[in-house]
């Protein structure tokens, strides 16, 4: 038999009182996340739809920086960027700047099968999202009571550089392998704290955040967007394999020694046609879990 497998992760961040307070929530939200996206490559599906339902789970769990319990921006708004991509033939489907819509992951889905384009944003996004008829929810829906505390916390903050120091982010993903050997990736997050409005991270932009190629790997990405879109993680590593270098090498390589210079906090999630599993991060957490054919369900926050 063919192996499955599927990987998924909460955001690299460092270590924060709020997920102290809720390991055991956040365990249990990856416990989920993966658990159910591994029922689907099970009854044969997709690794492509293993991957948005992953990705819609941690969407719906108020816990992680992805649809409800976004991140706000610097007014106090959410605005979302999701991006998925599928390994057999290389089609992607990305949106930015979402508001209103449960689960961007699947927009970004419609995107990629009912249009000619890669990437949409805003209004235009918001369009097709109502033309679908997908989820739509009030902005309230979005904002959690911890996500509001960080706003204002960081509100008092008086400069942007400040505010960047702070680091306030998440993100979710997942990679996945279907029985037909396909890999796919999908990338969601409601981006950094009280960033400027408008501002897009690497979750929505592919080769940055999300990558996947049946003869490389699947990667999702997480961590300052700023430094995964300057050094085109996902596709990095990628490249990396085909210059035959094994798949945690180049996770390690991408992570640990290309990034050194510019030395962004990151981290990402990976996963080849064989069924092997990369996780590499610079950060304190990287919240993640994964689960194969022959692996039972691992979870980690920490080391
Ligand atoms: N990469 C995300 C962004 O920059 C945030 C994160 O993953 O923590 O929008």
């Amino acid at each position: 038999m063919n192996k499955i497998a599927i990987a998924v992760h909460g955001g690299a961040s460092e270590n924060y009182s709020f997920l102290r307070e809720h390991q055991q929530e956040f365990a249990l939200g990856l416990a989920k996340a993966t658990e159910m996206g591994y029922e689907v490559l099970d009854k044969g599906g997709s690794a492509l739809d293993a991957v948005e339902e992953a990705v819609g789970i941690l969407e719906d769990n108020p816990l992680f920086n992805a649809g409800r319990g976004s991140a706000l921006n610097s007014r106090g708004e959410v605005e979302m960027d999701a991006s998925l991509m599928d390994g057999k033939d290389l089609q992607a489907g990305a949106v930015s700047m979402v508001r209103t819509v449960k689960n961007p992951i699947r927009l970004a889905r419609l995107v990629m099968e009912k249009t000619r384009h890669v990437f949409l944003s805003g209004y235009g996004a918001l369009e097709l999202a109502k033309k679908y008829g997908m989820e739509i929810e009030a902005e309230s829906y979005f904002i959690t009571p911890y996500q509001y505390e960080v706003y204002q916390k960081l509100n008092k903050i008086e400069t942007m550089e400040e505010i960047q120091k702070k680091k306030m982010k998440g993100t979710v993903g997942a990679v996945a392998l279907d029985l037909q050997g396909n890999l796919a990736a999908g990338t969601s997050t409601g981006g950094i704290s009280n960033c400027l409005p408008g501002r897009i991270g690497d979750s929505c932009v592919i080769g940055a955040g999300c990558y996947a190629n049946n003869a490389t790997c699947a990667v999702s990405g997480t961590g300052e967007g700023e430094y995964l879109i300057r050094g085109v993680v996902g596709h990095t590593i990628s490249m990396m394999m085909e210059f035959d270098m094994p798949l945690q090498e180049a996770c390690d390589y991408v992570i640990h020694e290309r990034n050194k210079k510019l030395n962004g906090e990151m981290g990402i999630i990976a996963l080849n046609q064989m069924g092997d599993f990369g996780i590499s991060f610079n950060t304190e957490i990287m919240k993640r879990a994964w689960k194969s054919s022959s692996r039972e369900i691992q979870i980690k926050l920490f080391d």
